[in-house]
């Protein structure tokens, strides 16, 4: 697989905003997202590359406005220090095609402790029927 080309390929059907957020670390704006609210079972996978990243039962709601998780799967993400507007987080990306997913955070409120903080524009849900 040549993740270069699906890249590339992807590029040209992603909107202004879904690229702004997958390639440029945008935000999309709070409770935008179409998956805020997905609650059925199945996997939320990378909009770029389809590489399943997190499943359902990991989504809790955090009242952030933004699809939130407390695990990805395993070897799903990647992690990169973000010291963007002069605070010092850290950034989740896709580990297969490197898009940008959202951060993640140490104040979850499940056994993990974490808070992967995700963008809706940058994930596609798939139903496990
Ligand atoms: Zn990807």
């Amino acid at each position: 697989m040549d993740i270069e080309k699906i890249v590339e390929e992807k590029k040209k059907v992603l909107t202004n905003e879904e690229k702004h957020v997958l390639f440029n670390g945008g935000t999309e704006a709070p409770f935008s997202g179409k998956l805020l609210n997905e609650h059925r079972d199945g996997m939320f996978c990378c909009k770029v590359c389809n590489t399943q990243l997190f499943a359902s039962h990991a989504k809790f709601d955090s009242d952030t406005g933004w699809p939130s998780f407390d695990q990805a799967l395993p070897n799903a993400v990647e992690y990169v220090d973000d010291t963007q507007f002069g605070m010092t987080r850290t950034e989740v990306r896709c580990a297969t095609c490197h898009a940008h997913l959202g951060h993640i955070f140490d104040d979850g409120p499940t056994d993990t402790g974490k808070r992967y903080c995700m963008n809706s524009v940058c994930m596609e849900f798939q139903e496990i029927a």
